[in-house]
């Protein structure tokens, strides 16, 4: 959707996976839009839905139910926050109503509340419209799930592409105007001007049907639900955004709503709903964005999390060059690995690296050596392709292994050896 505001992607129909009656005509399933389930009766297998257009009700009864009701923007409180000019993006008709407004109003600049993955990726999207952009963070610094010194980074490149970033300062209130449109974003400290403004405070799972049905809640109030899916009512299934997971490294119940997840979780309650023994193996939250030209990912727990977790996390940090000076091309690769000490074993890695240096592939080895459970030392030996257009012939896994090894090997030495340039 970010993509589709600056114009990246064209027509909003380009993001529309599959269409009512591409459901029907390929897989015979009827698809009801504009309908909304009001009540789930899981007594008496039935739920209760309004059509929105006609406002008619009726109930219609299932066999098995699986509930994917998603998450919604978490929208606190906050003076002024319905004023014209004020979005969440969430939804498709979010994106096309922010288009319309910038492009239609000519909005020379605009407020971005929240420093997390859609805020970033629509500092992008507005600065490629040429729209000022300032961004607020409650937080001392922009993606506040990276370590502090990857932020930094990520902080002076969205400075760099001219964004003014104001950390450590919660919006207080959104002022409006003499026609009622916004005007600008107050802070405790700063009153910032804004014609627009994107409120990206994160989102909270919806979860009030299955609450209202009585069915159990779990961490942050997503829908419990065990490996199969299933909820605690009886023929009741739940996914993704909406539902609880297993963390694959604590063992922990965790909440992580990403689209990667959601068509593993999709498919997999689709076949346990119809008695398939499969069961989803959890996840460790791996997940990448875009800010302009570098790239920012992160895979597994971070030191405090595998500290919470029971684990001992010995952490190298490492900016390697992903090619050889003599080939053209390449960049820097910022990697924090995060092992735990006794054990050896890979417990998380964070990227920071320019687009060009394909910092995300070290990123999805380090997420498949976490999944695998693989140590320090597997990473040493992983037999990863390379070629002088492609990778330096020790890569920045190699080296991340190699330190990790080394520092585990001999508690107390210093692994930061290449430091962060
Ligand atoms: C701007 C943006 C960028 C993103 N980028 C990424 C990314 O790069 N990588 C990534 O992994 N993830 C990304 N995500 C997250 C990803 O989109 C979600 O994890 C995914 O869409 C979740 O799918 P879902 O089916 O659970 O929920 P949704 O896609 O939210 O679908 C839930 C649907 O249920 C409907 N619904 C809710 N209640 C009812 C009811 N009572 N009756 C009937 N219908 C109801 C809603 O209207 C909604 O259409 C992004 C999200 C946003 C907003």
């Amino acid at each position: 959707m970010p993509y589709f505001i600056s114009g990246v992607t064209a027509d909003h129909t380009d993001l529309i996976a599959r269409t009512p009656a591409e459901f029907k005509s390929l897989n015979d399933i009827d698809v009801l839009t504009r309908h909304r389930v009001l009540e789930v009766d899981t007594a008496n297998r039935k739920i209760k839905v309004a059509d929105l257009v006609s406002g008619r009700e009726f109930y219609d009864h299932y066999t098995r139910l699986l509930i994917s009701t998603g998450a919604h923007a978490f929208l606190p409180e906050l003076p002024g926050s319905s004023l014209e000019g004020v979005f969440t993006l969430r939804k498709l008709a979010d994106s096309i109503s922010i288009r319309q407004f910038v492009r239609s109003r000519r909005v020379a600049s605009a407020v971005i509340v929240g420093a997390g993955p859609i805020g970033i990726e629509m500092c992008e999207s507005f600065r490629s419209l040429g729209i000022e952009v300032s961004l607020v963070e409650s937080a001392e610094q922009v993606m506040p799930f990276m370590a502090a010194d990857l932020a930094a980074l990520v902080q002076d490149r969205l400075e760099r592409e001219g964004v003014a970033c104001y950390l450590g300062q919660a919006v207080e209130g959104i002022e409006g105007g003499p026609g009622g449109a916004v005007r600008a974003v107050r802070t405790a400290s700063s009153t910032i001007d804004a014609e627009v403004v994107l409120l990206g405070l994160g989102v909270r799972p919806s979860s009030e049907l299955a609450s209202a049905a009585g069915i159990e809640l779990g961490v942050k109030g997503a829908i419990r639900v065990d490996r199969r899916m299933a909820t605690s009512a009886p023929g009741v299934f739940a996914a993704v955004d909406c539902a609880t997971a297993i963390n694959t490294i604590s063992g922990l119940e965790t909440w992580m709503p990403l689209g990667s997840t959601a068509r593993k979780q999709g498919r997999l309650a689709g076949e346990t709903m119809f008695g398939a023994d499969t069961g989803f193996p959890g996840i460790q939250g791996t997940s990448v964005v875009k800010c302009f030209d570098i790239t920012v990912g992160r895979t597994g727990l971070d030191s405090s999390e595998s500290s919470a977790a029971g684990f001992q996390p010995a952490v190298v940090d490492i900016a390697a060059p992903s090619l050889h000076d003599y080939y053209p091309g390449g960049g820097t690769i910022h990697l924090k690995v995060i092992a735990d000490g006794p054990s050896g074993r890979i417990l998380g890695a964070q990227t920071v690296g320019a687009m060009h240096s394909v910092a995300e592939k070290r990123l999805d080895v380090l997420a498949v050596a976490v999944h695998a459970g693989l140590t320090a030392e597997d990473l040493q030996y992983l037999d990863l392709a390379y070629a002088p257009p492609y990778s330096t012939a020790v890569d920045a896994v190699g080296i991340a292994g190699n330190l990790m090894a080394g520092k585990i090997l001999a508690p107390g030495c210093s692994c930061d050896a290449f430091g962060l340039d």
